[in-house]
């Protein structure tokens, strides 16, 4: 067993090497879009695809395969297979024995995310790398025309171009069942098209019912109570203290001002979240930088002793997505958190001289059918999302050619939102995803969504009453528990296996569903049979 505890090491020992030069990268990317001189562009561009290309080589030498080839037949591919009856994927749903991730060794976990990632990196030849990269490129100019002159045609031969390159990479990289979950895989390990359309489909037939409702309710809004004067610093400094009292350590991070926000980990004890400001709106910076606190408590919380390996990395986006919307939706958006929060706001904020809790409540909630995705309220985004998975799966699956998605788009955008698509700029072209291959990305955001609200339900029940923990400004147990149940296990289990060890069952939409119809229900007033 010397041996296998010596070959293991030396793999450690390579693998945070990479680490740590793939988070030299992450520096880079994060000053360029906070504080590099517009004129450093260029040298920037070298310097970041020359860390690119040696993290790229690091990752893939054929080193790495050889002592994962030495340990797997060493024993842990039989514990792989043992306990997690089969393949280390999920199986439970089919039927298969019920997987025991929980009882892997270290090491087996780190080895099989390692093997995982080592053959999407290594499978895929060179050639088809680089032409994916340049096509990227070029298609990406291609779309920012296309969008700006809202022309979809010149779009289209990238977009046969890239559904082509993309079903060409799934291929390489192997499928039990569709070529979509391949590509799904890089974003969501494990997860396939088959265990997700039902839920988002089931989500779909009743979420549209709720936001037609909600069109024709009694009851609206007066959101021009967010569009008033908030000054800069007043929002940079409320943001702040809000950040730091559910958890975000500043003596571990930074906040700053780029035009496209994220949260990025620079190191163990080292992670960056961003926003931006406008004066004349509330709700962009405030709600951004609770949703971007959320990615970084995560981040901040995960096993910083075994850095460098999947076991103090996220699981997949859909759970990282899942700790920024249960702490921007689930509880920035309650009227239990804000019962706290307000009064300290309107000591910070004239424009909410007078306003009344109930009343800004009910502002922060606005439910507003609308074209563009990134601006859409918590009701109507996962429909959104609905539309582009299904029209992405279609492309990859050959069900819907390039040339019909436009149309394809408009019809099924009206059916779900009850909007008339007015141009593709306000349609299919809204988004860059597509343009950049990622496609199979957007389902981890609704993924995120449900992942929150099953969540969120497990916690209630485990905690007791966690709004009258809101209402008295006590976040800690809520981030503990999240701390305790999601972020220091790692890679350990895969999403959708982690969400049924948390909270006893599968991943389904009934917890959504609660949390949107009834707190939609109590604001609007809507009726209920
Ligand atoms: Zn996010």
């Amino acid at each position: 067993m010397i041996g296998m505890d010596e070959t293991y090491r030396r793999l450690c020992e390579r693998q945070k090497r990479t680490a740590v030069l793939s988070s030299v990268g992450a520096v880079l990317h994060w000053d360029q879009e906070t504080n590099m001189p517009k004129a450093a562009a260029a040298h920037r561009a070298e310097q970041s695809a020359l860390l690119a290309g040696l993290t790229h080589d690091w990752a893939t030498d054929p080193e790495v395969g050889r002592l994962l080839s030495e340990l797997e037949d060493g024993g842990i591919a039989q514990e792989l297979r043992e306990k997690t009856g089969g393949d280390g994927a999920h199986r439970s749903a089919s039927g298969a024995p019920a997987p025991r991730e929980d009882e892997l060794s270290d090491a087996a976990v780190n080895v099989r995310e390692w093997r995982r990632g080592y053959d999407r990196a290594t499978k895929v030849p060179r050639e088809l790398v680089e032409e994916i990269a340049r096509t990227q490129t070029l298609a990406h100019e291609a779309w920012v025309t296309a969008r700006a002159q809202k022309d979809f045609a010149q779009f289209r031969p990238w977009l046969e171009k890239i559904v082509d390159l993309e079903r060409r990479v799934a291929d390489c990289i192997g499928y039990a069942e569709e070529a979509y979950d391949a590509l799904l895989d890089a974003y969501e390990p494990g997860m396939t098209a088959r265990q997700v359309a039902p839920v988002l489909g089931r989500l779909r037939e009743q979420l549209a019912p709720l936001v037609r409702a909600i069109a024709g309710a009694p009851r609206r809004p007066d959101v021009s109570i967010l569009h008033r004067e908030y000054p800069v610093a007043a929002q940079e400094a409320f943001a702040r203290e809000v950040a730091a009292a559910i958890g975000f350590d500043f003596a571990r991070g930074r906040l700053d001002v780029v035009a496209h926000p994220f949260c990025t980990e620079l190191g163990p004890c080292d992670v960056r979240i961003t926003t931006r400001y406008d004066e004349r709106f509330f709700s962009g910076a405030f709600f951004g930088v609770i949703h971007e606190a959320g990615h970084g408590i995560y981040e901040q919380n995960l096993p910083a002793a075994h850095w460098g390996t999947p076991l103090a990395a996220s699981v997949s986006l859909g759970i990282h997505e899942s700790q920024s919307r249960l702490w921007e939706n689930f509880v920035g958006r309650s009227r239990a958190f804000w019962e706290y929060w307000f009064p300290r706001a309107q000591q910070r904020f004239t424009a909410l001289a007078g306003v009344r809790l109930d009343d800004f409540v009910f502002a922060i909630n606005a439910v507003q059918p609308s074209f563009i995705r990134v601006e859409a309220d918590e009701a109507t985004y996962n429909l959104h999302i609905l539309l582009r998975f299904e029209l992405e799966r279609a492309l990859i699956r050959g069900e819907l050619k390039a040339a019909d998605l436009p149309a394809a788009w408009n019809e099924n955008f009206e059916k779900l939102l009850g909007l008339k698509v007015p141009d593709d700029a306000m349609g299919c072209l809204q988004d860059v995803h597509w343009s950049g291959g990622l496609i199979g990305y957007f389902p981890t955001y609704a993924l995120g969504n449900l992942n929150a609200a099953q969540l969120m339900e497990a916690a209630r029940a485990e905690l007791g009453d966690v709004d009258a923990m809101l209402r008295a400004g006590e976040f800690a147990p809520l981030r503990e528990w999240l701390t305790r149940r999601i972020h220091c296990h790692g890679m350990r289990y895969r999403s959708a296996r982690l969400i049924e060890v948390v909270t006893g069952r599968p991943l389904d939409e009934g917890a959504l569903l609660r949390h949107l119809n009834g707190k939609f229900g109590e604001l609007y007033g809507l009726s209920r049979d």
